[in-house]
């Protein structure tokens, strides 16, 4: 059984590990195709950015159009066009507004310095130019203060200066100058993802001496952002992790998709943790050294499913088997414990009834042996003698009768012919069969048969026994003083038959296996009483059979009364 069950547990195992492999392999290849589709749309995102000049127009494009967190725009030469390094660091020209302007505050003439640099004065021309129309008209905002009734046309007017990157732009540095003093004095009037971009690329610039312009995805100085290059070399590309991850799960959403599964895409350092959970794992490749493209299932259970049909298949195999092996055991068992309680019971049958059949055949034989051979023939004595045999006979009957409704009873082969009876009908029959032996001198037996008793419903020839059985066992178990009552009365809806006597009685234990088969207080060979320890069994089976039961009151010394319960008829 153990073995069985060990069995079972591994082909469990076996079987999942071989689902598994075989899942993983069928999926390799959806997942190699998907990784080539991953790495050419990649490379497709990146190639668009290919496409413009760089200038600070093209910058805001590719930010605008969120192909990357930040880009910086690379000349020919592979230098940063646009955000450059240090572009801020040429001092703007003054504007004459400016100048006077500030010099009006100097006076304390601020409203007077308002209205002048609220004029709109002839655009100057040049990038140069535009930075400084952009210096005074945040000269004007700090003057003015929000309250001013133009303050807002101001921070609209420089925000679009500021937003503005066609043609010759401001340099990236007086731009997020503006943007943050601008953010401060009047919130919102600003673009935030340029200005994210824009620092962006100000602190990966400041933090990476040398650009490598290769499209290939690596790690900046910065944390959780990655630089990579365009194919066509014009662009370097700034993204952080999330964003790479967003913008590859967007390239995978465009690809035709599988049922029941997920493909996920993990930045190197989160790959080790969770590959282990994937069915399959992939490297994405060159372009994206260290990423992984991992599929696993998505449901939880779909590979249990499939492990589990055919581990049903095995658990059931195995409880059948369990099952057909303990059934087998059990008849088995059953049938060698039959065998083994047939042979005991023939052997305590031929036994006891053959020691039985000896004494009343021995005594019958001498006493006819006497008479054949005795010359003269006393007719006393002959009368005597063959009282006496009729007696051995009568006893031999009795133990026959006893036997063959034994062994029928044993074989279920004992029909009960059952009819409403009168309980004295029973009592009389019984007494009939007692009388002879209970004329002896010194028997004294009583009847007690209450008038007007129910009627039952029984077998007449199967009670009588029962009570020839415990009016025997009384004149058998009681001395030479015999002093035996029978009993019928009406109790509690039942009929009940008992017979007390004053013979020796029964112990506590004794009266528990009495009703044993085969089972005598005395198991002696030499005992003196006739008996093969059957009676109170057959009486006990025919009882039930009536569905009555049989009780016993006794005390060893003072005799013992049977009681015989059957069910009244209405
Ligand atoms: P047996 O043929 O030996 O009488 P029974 O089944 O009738 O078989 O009785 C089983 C045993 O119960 C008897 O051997 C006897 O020891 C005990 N027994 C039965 N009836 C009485 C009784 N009235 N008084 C004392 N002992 C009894």
């Amino acid at each position: 059984m153990g073995g069985m069950l060990w069995f079972m547990r591994e082909a469990m195992q076996n079987e999942r590990m071989a689902v598994r492999q075989r899942l993983s392999d069928a999926y390799r290849g959806h997942l190699l195709l998907t990784r080539e589709r991953l790495v050419e749309g990649w490379r497709g995102h990146l190639a668009q950015m290919d496409r413009g000049e760089p200038s600070p127009g093209w910058f805001a494009q590719c930010v605008r159009e969120g192909w990357a967190e930040s880009v910086v725009c690379l000349s020919a030469s592979g230098d940063p066009a646009y955000p450059a390094v240090g572009d801020g660091a040429a001092p703007a020209e003054e504007r004459a507004e400016l100048v006077k302007a500030r010099a009006l505050v100097r006076a304390g003439q601020t409203a007077a310095a308002v209205e002048l640099l609220l004029k709109d004065n002839a655009p100057m021309e040049g990038s140069s130019g535009r930075s400084a129309a952009a210096n005074a008209e945040l000269y004007a905002l700090e003057l003015m203060g929000e309250g001013h009734p133009r303050f807002a046309e101001m921070a609209a007017r420089l925000a679009k200066r500021v937003g503005d990157y066609a043609g010759a732009s401001m340099p990236s540095a007086q731009r997020r100058f503006l943007a943050h003093e601008l953010m401060r004095l009047a919130p919102g009037k600003v673009d935030d993802v340029l200005v994210q971009a824009e620092q962006l690329a100000a602190e990966f610039l400041e933090t990476t001496p040398r650009l490598d312009v290769r499209p290939v995805l690596r790690a900046t100085l910065l944390a959780a952002v990655w630089q990579t290059g365009s194919p066509g070399g014009r662009v370097l590309a700034l993204y952080t992790t999330q964003g790479v991850s967003g913008r590859l799960e967007t390239i995978l959403r465009g690809q035709p998709a599988a049922e029941g599964i997920h493909v996920a895409i993990h930045p190197p350092d989160a790959a080790l943790h969770d590959e282990s959970s994937a069915l399959v794992a992939l490297p994405i490749g060159e372009a994206l050294p260290g990423w992984t493209l991992a599929l696993s299932l998505t449901e939880e259970g779909a590979l249990q499913t499939a492990a589990d049909r055919k581990t049903t298949a095995y658990l059931w195999t195995g409880i059948l088997a369990v099952t057909a092996m303990g059934l087998i055991a059990v008849w088995l068992a059953r049938a060698f414990g039959q065998q083994v309680q047939l042979a005991q019971l023939k052997n305590d049958l031929v036994a006891t009834v053959s020691h039985e059949l000896k004494t009343p055949l021995t005594s019958m034989r001498v006493l006819v042996d006497t008479l054949s051979e005795s010359d003269h023939l006393d007719e006393t004595t002959t009368r005597e003698y063959l009282q006496l045999v009729a007696q051995e006979n009568a006893r031999l009957s009795r133990l026959i009768e006893n036997v063959l409704t034994f062994s029928r009873l044993q074989r279920n082969k004992q029909t009960f012919d059952f009819a409403p009876i009168a309980p004295a009908a029973v009592a009389e029959n019984a007494l009939a069969a007692m009388h002879e032996r209970c004329r002896q001198p010194g028997c004294v037996l009583e009847t007690r048969i209450a008038p007007d008793l129910p009627a039952i419903r029984g077998d007449l020839d199967a009670l009588v026994m029962v009570v020839i059985n415990l009016l025997d066992n009384a004149w058998k178990y009681t001395g030479e003083d015999k002093q035996i009552l029978l009993s019928a009365a009406a109790r509690n809806g039942h009929v009940e038959f008992a017979v007390t006597d004053n013979g020796c009685g029964l112990s506590p234990r004794e009266r528990g296996r009495i009703f044993e088969r085969f089972y005598r207080v005395d198991q002696r060979l030499s005992r003196t009483t006739e008996g093969c320890g059957l009676g109170l069994s057959i009486v006990r089976e025919i009882v039930a059979a009536h569905g009555g039961r049989v009780e016993v009151s006794s005390e060893v010394g003072c005799g013992s009364t049977f009681t015989v319960k059957i069910p009244a008829l209405r």
